[in-house]
């Protein structure tokens, strides 16, 4: 059977049976127009998505809650977060974006004042180029070190959480240093204060992450039933989305360039990444005429198939020349890193023009 939306490397299917994950799939006929990432099934689970759909047919208020961690510079499998961001913002959702700042400092030994020049210079500056309007009124991006009302829930959340219960979930032991200990609770916070009185009352959020976070959303969830009765939280929804794979094969990752196109390459780099990709392709020419490629283990199609083909018609004629060995792997790779090459042309412009409007954000009030 052709499944144009295949991936591989992840047993996803088995994740979703170990953590009580529910599919994705189970809405998708109920959204109007899904993102190409939930329709080809990336975003693959979740967690009381139902809350977030009913609040969007209906009109009502909701949250989104996606953090970013100012650590090095952002590639290609970042971009996933922020398409569902621009989604979520034409869905009319409030969107809160906590940079971990504490974080970084407390895990990575980043500085404050560092995490705030990256925060500004690399992601706030991509989100606005990648489409994201973080002038909206509806959007609040913040530094955690700055946000009183959320350290202030955590600390007040951090009362009915034990040493035990982080140690179990986050591994810590007893040379973890205290920040650190202390930094999950700062998330939680990051994700239920939107349900505050001040900021508007408990409502439906949703907070889209890779499958690795949810023991952190699982945390998270049990911390907002335990404060029930004083806050009235509604436990956050989540949704989880595939890793896309590394050019090499391995996992994407900012610590080995190899593995990723960043959004800062230049086209000429990104080429040279895409040639030397790992593929699907056969051994020789003849095999691959005969027995056609294999794109569902080809990180070249994956990344037509996360990011650079918005046309279900086109990816689909894609999957079916290669399965049929219509293509060749030199002709495809080709191909793809034209296409690569005009969105980093074009992402470059628009980054330029992003630059002004990225240093004011932070300068704004945080929303709550
Ligand atoms: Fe991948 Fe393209 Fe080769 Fe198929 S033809 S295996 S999609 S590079």
């Amino acid at each position: 059977m052709i499944d144009p939306w295949g991936s591989v490397t992840v047993d996803y299917e088995k994740l979703i049976e170990q953590f009580g994950i529910k599919p994705f799939a189970d809405f998708i006929e109920e959204i109007e127009i899904p993102h190409h990432l939930m329709a080809r099934g990336i975003i693959f689970g979740q967690r009381d998505y139902g809350r977030i759909l009913k609040s969007m047919i209906e009109g009502k208020p909701f949250a989104v809650v996606s953090g970013m961690m100012p650590s090095g510079k952002m590639h290609i499998g970042h971009k996933m977060i922020v398409d569902q961001l621009i989604w979520y913002q034409k869905k009319g959702a409030n969107i809160y974006i906590p940079i971990a700042d504490m974080e970084a400092y407390s895990a990575r030994s980043v500085d404050f004042e560092t995490s705030k020049e990256l925060a500004v210079s690399e992601y706030i500056t991509n989100y606005i180029a990648l489409g994201l309007d973080l002038e909206k009124k509806n959007i609040s991006t913040y530094l955690q070190s700055e946000n009183k009302t959320v350290g202030d829930l955590a600390y007040t959340l951090a009362k009915k959480v034990t040493f035990n219960e982080m140690k179990a979930i986050y591994g810590f032991h007893g040379s973890t240093n205290i920040a650190h200990l202390y930094v999950p609770l700062i998330q939680v916070a990051d994700i239920l204060h939107p349900q505050l009185e001040e900021c508007g009352g408990p409502k439906p959020s949703v907070v889209p992450v890779g499958p690795d976070q949810d023991p952190h959303i699982r945390l998270t969830r049990d911390i907002a039933e335990r404060f029930k009765s004083k806050f009235k939280f509604i436990p956050p929804s989540s949704t989880y989305h595939r890793f896309i794979t590394g050019l090499t094969g391995d996992k994407m990752s900012s610590s080995k360039p190899n593995t990723a196109i960043f959004l800062s390459d230049s086209p000429e780099i990104a080429e040279k990444k895409i040639k030397s990709a790992k593929t699907g392709g056969r051994d020789s020419l003849d095999e691959q005429r005969k027995l056609g490629g294999i794109p569902e283990v080809c990180t070249v199609y994956e990344l037509v198939l996360y990011h650079l083909e918005p046309s279900p018609k086109k990816l689909t004629e894609l999957y079916k020349s290669c399965k049929s060995g219509n293509i060749m792997c030199g002709e495809c790779k080709k191909n793809v890193a034209e296409m690569i090459k005009d969105f980093l042309n074009d992402f470059a412009k628009k980054r330029e023009k992003s630059k002004d409007i990225a240093q004011k954000i932070l300068e704004r009030e945080p929303k709550c």
